[in-house]
């Protein structure tokens, strides 16, 4: 059964990007973050702690991915982060190696009245 759901919702019971990337940011980012989740990657790059890993999961993930996650440092999360959005190229990659179905965009057209079109009643 298909149903519709909000990209937003549909993170909160996935995750998988989370789980699959190195997420990597200039270090600066990193001030904001708490020092414990963070390790440096190179002279100017940090990245998310168990993300630079063979079987990625970020230190702020919790929960179980493809159910239900939440990140623990949301409001302060890097650039990277914010830059993989629902439904797209990478999620569906993310999605994919976690046995996920990717999400796909639907533009919902609302019915109009018009002279043209005939009504019931
Ligand atoms: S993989 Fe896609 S749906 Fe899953 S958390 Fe990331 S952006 Fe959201
Ligand atoms: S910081 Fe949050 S949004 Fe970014 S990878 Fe980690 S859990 Fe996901």
């Amino acid at each position: 059964m298909l149903s519709q759901i909000s990209a937003q919702d549909a993170c909160l019971t996935c995750g998988a990007c989370c789980a699959f990337f190195r997420v990597s940011f200039y270090w600066a980012e990193g001030e904001v973050m708490p020092s414990d989740y963070v390790e440096p990657l190179t002279a100017v790059y940090s990245c998310m702690k168990g993300t630079n890993q063979q079987q990625p999961r970020c230190i702020a993930l919790d929960g179980i991915v493809g159910q239900q996650v939440s990140c623990s440092m949301y409001e302060s999360r890097s650039s990277s982060c914010k830059e993989v959005q629902a439904g797209d190229s990478q999620c569906a990659k993310a999605r994919h190696a976690h046995g996920l179905i990717p999400l796909i965009d639907v533009d919902i057209i609302q019915p109009s009245n018009n002279e043209n079109f005939d009504q019931v009643c």
